[in-house]
């Protein structure tokens, strides 16, 4: 065993928790994932302990916190590996940084007649504010597909890109089919095409090890929820030198160094984006997250979730009638699939009586359903606390559930 699973277990004091008197197995790890103690502790110790607003006071408690608040960024910072902190900024989520692209890059570089590109296996977040965008600046927005395996078509990027191309927005794991995308090599094309990339990793950064000089992406978003830490929180990694040429994406306090009725002058990187009072407790909280993976180490984590997945996938795929829905060569984390005749909800439903968490429904990845002609799926996804004995408990369960619906 790579990990110590118990060990890790016991650090995660929900998964103790009996629901409807059954072991809680808690295979919905994609929509958020819970969280270690380490993490809980944190928050309540600053909140008992520590709690003033940052960067404004010059008192005792206001600069202790802001100190904790700008040595989280520094920890964000080592964990993605970017050159700088001024790159960091402090979002609400994922779907809040890609906004904060979508609106202040599209201000600054978009202009009517422009186009977008964007892939068919996308997450709402990552559709819906570029079609606003688009909207607002008469440009254009172009769908890169993906084949019957829910592999994107990379063969097809070249001839999707012209010289009107700004900006290719993609996420590095499916939400809904698990798929890794090879987002290398599609940054490496965009950038031969000078073209911008932003890479949504809602997905990715609780499973893979990133590095983003590395892949030397534009933007990287993320959501700290979804990887261990609390909600209310996300990142936004950008290149300095692209941050710098945004306007903020909204005004208020702490973005600015100073303010008159006739001209107001931003701050610098990151504050320039960070309007208001940040939710700084949540962010050192997050940081101790990050830590905690570090210290279990996300290439372990990867082989051990990977384990976890083709354990489970191959148990899948002895139930008849099942089609999985995703199956790239390139896996993370996620394994979706229907059940011939038999409602997705349905089997949801049954599998919660059983002590089991699973997602149902289309993931807010509407087009993926479409390419499949398919209403929706289950789909389980997987966390380092997960065990193969749970993978068992579930198998057995789906089995009960399918004799009952059919
Ligand atoms: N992108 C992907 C691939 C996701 O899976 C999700 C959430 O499920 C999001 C974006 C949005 O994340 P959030 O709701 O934390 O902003």
């Amino acid at each position: 065993m790579i990990l110590d699973i118990n060990k890790i277990r016991a650090d995660f004091p929900i998964l103790k928790e009996k629901v409807y008197n059954k072991n809680l197995v808690y295979f919905d790890n994609g929509a958020t994932t819970q969280k270690p103690k380490q993490v809980i502790d944190t928050i309540s110790e600053y909140y008992s302990k520590y709690n003033a607003n940052i960067h404004r006071g010059v008192h005792f408690l206001s600069n202790f916190t802001t100190e904790a608040n700008e040595n989280s960024r520094k920890t964000i910072q080592n964990f993605i590996n970017a050159k700088s902190e001024k790159e960091i900024i402090f979002t609400k989520g994922t779907t809040d940084s890609i906004n904060l692209v979508a609106f202040s890059f599209g201000e600054a570089f978009i202009n009517e007649g422009d186009e977008i590109i964007i892939s068919e296996m996308e997450h709402h977040s990552n559709i819906v504010p570029w079609q606003m965008l688009c909207e607002r600046k008469n440009a254009k927005l172009k769908i890169l597909k993906f084949n019957e395996l829910g592999e994107l078509k990379i063969e097809e990027l070249n001839e999707l890109i012209t010289n009107k191309t700004k900006l290719i927005s993609v996420s590095q794991v499916s939400n809904a089919l698990g798929t890794v995308n090879p987002i290398k090599k599609i940054i490496e094309i965009a950038h031969k095409n000078n073209v911008k990339v932003l890479v949504d990793g809602a997905q990715a950064i609780q499973h893979l090890k990133l590095d983003v000089q590395e892949l030397d992406c534009d933007f990287y978003a993320f959501s700290s929820h979804k990887a261990y830490g609390p909600t209310g929180v996300g990142i936004l990694y950008g290149k300095e030198e692209v941050l710098n040429k945004m306007h903020p994406y909204q005004g208020g306090g702490e973005m600015i160094s100073s303010v008159s009725f006739e001209k107001t002058i931003y701050n610098e990187l990151p504050f320039k984006f960070e309007a208001g009072t940040p939710n700084y407790i949540d962010n050192i909280a997050f940081a101790k997250a990050l830590e905690y993976i570090s210290e279990i180490g996300l290439e372990n984590i990867e082989k051990y979730e990977n384990q976890l997945l083709e354990y489970c996938t191959k148990k899948l795929k002895t139930i008849e009638n099942i089609k999985i829905i995703g199956e790239a060569k390139e896996k993370s984390g996620v394994i979706s699939f229907i059940i011939k005749n038999i409602h997705h909800n349905d089997i949801a439903i049954l599998l919660d009586q059983m002590g089991i968490a699973v997602r149902s429904g289309t993931h807010c990845a509407e087009p993926v359903m479409q390419h499949f002609g398919i209403s929706g799926t289950v789909r389980i996804s997987f966390a380092f606390y997960n065990t193969l004995e749970e993978i068992d408990y579930f198998i057995t369960s789906l089995n009960k559930a399918i004799l009952m619906l059919q």
